[in-house]
């Protein structure tokens, strides 16, 4: 059993969609980056290229690299569990945590699950995803940008 962990954060600003787990959330400012910024996502695939001791998403899909401009990071998370395959790797269960502060995020956890599931090649029920607030503290609270950590635990196949 291999266990990894992900963090990443986002500055949250006008004018961009604000997309979570794959999914477009209606709110007045949306995540800034080279991709649709999702930082759950990010988060997640990190954590899974942790546990299989691969370098961090920043060094697979490089932000100066314009392939990677406005990709969607559901596509992102496809090449990073090719990789896993590729090492015989496959992923046991994640569990994710999306710290924000506004809007609200519980509505739409189950569609980020069915999103995220299939691509991991997990049931639903393998993917944990919770929200929860910074209690109005720093940056968070201010909605300045929102964070996720991430936990991915994988096992070695020993089919093809
Ligand atoms: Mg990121």
């Amino acid at each position: 059993m291999r266990v990894g962990i992900g963090y990443d954060v986002h500055r949250l600003v006008p004018a961009r969609p604000l997309i979570l787990g794959g999914v477009q959330i209606p709110f007045e400012n949306g995540l800034e980056g080279h991709s649709d910024a999702d930082v759950l996502i990010h988060a997640l695939m990190d954590a899974l290229l942790g546990a299989a001791g691969k370098l961090d998403i920043g060094h697979l899909f490089p932000n100066t690299d314009p392939r990677y401009a406005g990709i969607a990071s559901t596509d992102l998370l496809g090449e990073v569990m090719k990789i896993l395959r590729q090492s015989g790797l496959r992923v046991v269960n994640v569990d994710l945590t999306i710290v924000a502060d506004k809007p609200k995020i519980s509505s739409y956890i189950q569609e980020m699950k069915k999103n995220l599931a299939p691509i991991l090649g997990l049931l639903p029920e393998d993917v944990g995803i919770k929200a929860t607030t910074n209690e109005g503290l720093g940056f968070l609270g201010r909605g300045e940008g929102m964070a996720a950590l991430a936990v991915a635990s994988l096992r070695r196949c020993h089919h093809k």
